[in-house]
């Protein structure tokens, strides 16, 4: 037989039951009692799911009621001593609302201390909790969490595999403050505390142990390659199996090491590396499980099941029952079930595979390569194969209008007319703005009403001329009240935006929708990411009205608001079917009509924004200028059909811009708005050094803090920055949009920051 698992499966549960009763508790509607059935609940019901499907082990270890790398973080006891109250010291377990305090800064219990920093999880959109590591820092099993959940699966008589982060990757994720610490100094004093772990499991009659070590796809100092070798030789001694798990792309220059580590299996993905198959096989000694990850837990399409069985079908000839199968990764990064999709239409619903569907797709290609397939079996990959060569056949992804644009595209569109020197001048001719012009990022409060009023319209309670009406109501008021405060650029406010990725895919053909097709993004956060499908166009204007309207209320200049083509890309399931950057360029010429029409219709500036820019980095730096190459191209192409007068501004909510301020440069708008006020304008020395040629906006004020920033503040803020760049080029703005936020603090805050910009203006005249 071929064995087949699964690295981990979504935890939320299919109508987001996690997040129901995880929120519950923390409002005090549910005491720990319910919220541990809940729990229970969710673990018994996805053990369950795996076993119906016919998956040879269930995993344990995968579900959290926050985050599973803080789940590692409490099970070894690397709690920051912030959080650490006595009643934990007594029982000498880590308690789950510290976990909570850990994660939110606020429990039900405990009192409340700064939250551990969030960050994504290698380049996915799930955040982990990043641990906080020190010199000297001492491990302890400190939870029994883990345990409790082995014991649990067995009392329901599964047979199960353990899943937990490496000790490696672990201490990868982590972050010391101090200068000059090394957080490899711990492993030493980690890896006893790992092994007391794999103990333990052993007693509890576990078999088989998968510690996770993505860290093995990226570029890895020769310490930590050689700690890999020595945590692994210390850690073989355990009366435990393990299988260390790879993922999210090849091992490349880390592919002995990884093969040659003294474990009983490893895992490969061979969804986003496919070619690395052939080498991990050549090198894998005699004695080790292969678990190949060849159903893609990154995406929704379904899997060609009968060219992945020939594709594999040497790799079963080559290893017999050492070859074990499973999807690339942990399932937690797609939607949990395609059933539940009723507005999907079934052609559509018969081209993708949720997290359940892929577990049957797994067991069906496993039962395929160990020459177990029945009947149901066969009928399951005929049925793919059909649904996928209509897929391939479908006039829904390609319209040859939108390649034949592509081809014509040359140099010139890529490029305004004229270089930022020139285009300043026509510019401040336009606009007449003073010095240090006061903007803010787009949005404005999203009130309750707003939603309200969104959610009627939606279930058609609410008609669509009067829910315009409301939204111009909104708008109005958004113009009038940043006039009243005497900003110098104006925004529509983004009221009629629900997200700013939704709203545009929601106006563009190519994009899908799914009604319940949630990802976990962050504790009980979870997301909705659209599917592109098919060849993206642009149907008809989609902000023209909206920026028209709030532009004729004012004799201010108006800003447009656009989501820039590498976010819009970012943030979706992309089409498996062609490379990246085509559908990226595809939204681009989308998006390039919607600036002509914007500017056609009087609007002066024009922002397209692309937080998710830097995210897009591959994992490898071997393949960043690659990515950024592309990137920039999708951004110029979207905002180079700008006349010169016509100000492009972009954002980006990070502060990390080291690495590619060269590829910011090169989108070569002529506004940049950044986050730094939170790194103290320490960020603008990226921008310094490299001598960034056009304007930027530092944000001055934190607007994820309720706190109203104060003028002084502010103006010191921009002293700072004055210090780095040339004062005719700064802008004066909020490091983000406003529409988490309530007026009640956004009005104080803005009327702070104009008042700032006075003083500036008065000190630099
Ligand atoms: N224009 C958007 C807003 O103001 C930008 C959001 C973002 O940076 N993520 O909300
Ligand atoms: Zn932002």
């Amino acid at each position: 037989m071929t064995l087949a698992h699964v690295l981990g499966y979504p935890r939320i549960g299919a109508g987001r039951e996690l997040k129901r009763a995880v929120e519950a508790y923390w409002r005090g509607e549910l005491d720990r009692d319910g919220l541990e059935a809940a729990g229970r609940e969710l673990r018994a019901r996805h053990w369950q799911a795996q076993r119906d499907a016919g998956l040879d082990l269930v995993t344990v270890g995968d579900f959290a009621f926050y985050d599973q790398v803080l789940n590692v973080t409490a099970l070894v006891g690397a709690v920051p001593a912030r959080f650490a109250a006595e009643a934990e010291v007594a029982s000498g377990e880590v308690d789950l609302d510290t976990q909570f305090r850990m994660a939110r800064g606020r429990a039900p219990s405990g009192t409340p201390a700064a939250a551990c920093e969030m960050t994504k999880y290698f380049d996915t959109n799930y955040h982990y909790l990043v641990p906080e590591l020190h010199e000297g820092q001492r491990f302890r099993l400190a939870s029994s969490r883990l345990f409790d959940e082995v014991a649990e699966a067995r009392a329901a008589g599964h047979p199960l595999k353990v899943a937990l982060t490496g000790p490696l990757t672990w201490l990868w994720l982590g972050k010391g403050r101090e200068p000059g610490f090394d957080r490899l100094s711990l492993l030493e004093a980690l890896l006893p505390v790992y092994a007391e772990i794999l103990a333990r499991l052993a007693a509890l009659g576990v078999e088989w142990v998968q510690l996770d070590e993505p860290a093995l796809v990226q570029d890895l100092p020769v310490a930590w390659r050689n700690a890999f070798e020595l945590a692994y030789n210390r850690l073989r001694a355990s009366p435990v199996k393990l299988l260390v798990a790879t993922y999210f792309g090849a091992l490349g220059d880390n592919l002995r090491l990884a093969v040659g580590l003294p474990v009983d299996g490893l895992h490969i993905d061979t969804v986003r590396a496919p070619e690395q198959l052939t080498a991990v096989l050549d090198n894998l000694p005699g004695y080790k499980v292969l678990s190949v990850g060849a159903i893609d837990g990154r995406n929704v399409w379904r899997a060609d099941l009968g060219a992945l069985h020939e594709r594999l079908a040497h790799a079963r000839m080559r290893l017999g029952e050492r070859l074990w199968l499973a999807p690339s990764c942990s399932l937690l990064h797609v939607p949990v079930d395609l059933d539940a999709e009723r507005e999907i239409d079934e052609e559509l619903a018969s081209w993708l595979a949720f997290a359940r569907q892929k577990l049957d797709e797994t067991v069906t290609l496993a039962r395929l390569l160990g020459n177990r397939a029945g009947a149901e079996d066969r009928a399951r990959v005929a049925a793919a194969t059909a649904a996928l060569d209509a897929r391939r056949a479908s006039p829904r992804l390609h319209r040859p209008a939108v390649a034949e644009r592509l081809a014509r595209v040359g140099d010139a569109e890529r490029s305004r007319d004229n270089p930022y020197p020139v285009r300043v001048r026509a510019q401040r001719r336009a606009l007449d703005l003073p010095l240090f012009p006061t903007a803010t990022i787009g949005s404005f409060p999203q009130t309750p009403e707003i939603r309200a009023a969104r959610r009627a319209h939606r279930s058609g309670e609410l008609g669509r001329e009067a829910y315009e009406a409301r939204m111009r109501d909104e708008i109005a008021d958004a113009v009038r009240r940043q006039e009243a405060l005497g900003l110098d650029m104006l925004v529509h406010g983004e009221a009629e935006r629900n997200d700013m990725v939704e709203y545009f895919g929601e106006q563009l053909d190519g994009y899908v929708f799914t009604r319940h097709g949630w990802v976990q993004s962050y504790g009980s956060r979870c997301v909705k990411p659209p599917i592109i499908v098919g060849d993206v166009t642009r149907p008809a204007p989609m902000t023209v009205a909206w920026s028209r309207y709030a532009q004729s209320l004012t004799s201010c200049p108006m800003k447009g608001m656009l989501t820039g083509p590498v976010t819009m890309l970012q943030w979706s399931f992309v089409r498996d079917d062609q490379p990246r950057e085509v559908t990226c360029r595809q939204i681009a010429l989308a998006l390039r009509d919607e600036v002509a029409d914007l500017e056609a219709a009087g609007i002066p500036a024009i922002q397209i924004d692309e937080p998710a820019l830097r995210e897009g980095l591959p994992l490898r730096q071997g393949e960043w200028q690659g990515y950024l190459d592309w990137a920039v191209e999708c951004f110029r192409l979207t905002a180079s059909v700008a006349r010169d007068a016509t100000q492009i501004h972009t954002h980006m909510c990070y502060s990390e811009f080291n690495d590619i301020i060269a590829a910011i440069a090169a989108l070569d708008a002529d506004v940049i708005t950044i986050e730094t006020s939170r790194s103290h304008m320490e960020l603008l020395d990226a921008f310094q050094d490299f001598a960034y040629p056009n304007e930027i906006g530092p944000g001055v004020y934190d607007i994820h803090s309720p706190n109203v920033p104060e003028v002084a503040w502010m103006v010191q803020l921009m002293e700072k920055a004055a210090e780095r760049i040339p004062v005719e080029r700064l802008w004066v703005n909020p490091d983000c949009g406003l529409k988490t936020r309530g007026w009640a603090e956004v009005e104080p805050a803005l009327a702070n920051m104009v008042e700032a910009a006075r003083e500036l203006r008065r000190r630099h005249a």
